[in-house]
């Protein structure tokens, strides 16, 4: 068995290795937040465009470093604004019965990181004015912002409003445990501080311990980015539900 770590917990005063998840917050909230930082990435578009043109000038800096910090912010921008829209669409997904709003929330992300930086690249690439050297360069930043920022906003693990509900419904009043980088969440799990046991007294062999653990509700278990339920340990649980999503890659 995985060896445990011991976490002091400061506000329960109680040693436990199992942190509580935290609240889920509210979907509209991140989802106005992101479309604020995208805003900012297009602003920050804008500004290297007018740059391009010489609608503005920036004496203190030349035009290629310029144009890498107005690159660099429209790419972390982008970054920041879709991580709180995936956390939204965790929250509040989009139901499946609408197909055109379920794929346009999903790819949200993706055609914004497409409109930060094609524009830009496009102009770049048919500017006349620049040297050499620096439309590479420029033209290269670009590309490279496009690459990291469109893989970074891509959510690789969606979830409908109808496999969400089904999985509240399957595991209402049931904890659930995930660790940071999993993809998935489990319920075959030792929880001394809950007074949980499992049937053949050992944790889900695809849990990993040394990682911290993580207590919550599948609805938390979902905002937290983990949307699928651990096939092992649905098996062994007996988990019923039509439409729960798992890690089952033999399920369509
Ligand atoms: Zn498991
Ligand atoms: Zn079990």
């Amino acid at each position: 068995m995985a060896e445990r770590k011991k976490i002091e917990s400061a506000s329960e005063n109680t040693v436990s290795n199992i942190q509580n998840a935290k609240p889920v917050g509210n979907a509209t909230g991140y989802r106005v937040g992101a479309i604020i930082l995208w805003v900012l990435a297009l602003v920050c578009e804008v500004l290297a465009i007018l740059l391009l043109f010489g609608k503005i000038n920036i004496t203190f800096m030349n035009t290629l470093v310029c144009l890498i910090v107005f690159i660099v912010l429209d790419l972390i921008f982008l970054i920041i604004g879709s991580q709180l829209w995936k956390k939204a669409n965790h929250i509040k997904p989009a139901s499946k019965k609408n197909p055109t709003k379920f794929w346009l929330w999903n790819n949200m992300g993706l055609i914004v990181a497409v409109l930060c930086f094609c524009p830009l690249i496009i102009l770049l690439l048919t500017n006349k004015d620049l040297d050499k050297k620096t439309k590479t360069i420029a033209v290269v930043a670009a590309a490279v912002a496009l690459l990291i920022g469109g893989a970074a906003s891509i959510d690789y693990n969606p979830i409908s409003a109808e496999e969400k509900e089904a999985a509240q419904v399957a595991l209402e009043g049931t904890a659930v445990y995930w660790t940071p980088y999993g993809k998935v969440y489990h319920t075959h799990v030792i929880d001394e501080v809950m007074g949980h046991t499992t049937e053949d007294g050992k944790d889900c062999p695809y849990l990993n311990r040394s990682d911290s653990l993580t207590r919550g509700t599948v609805e938390e278990a979902i905002a937290a980015g983990k949307t699928k339920l651990c096939s092992y340990c649905q098996r062994h649980d007996h988990i019923e539900g039509e439409g729960i999503k798992t890690d089952d890659v033999s399920e369509p």
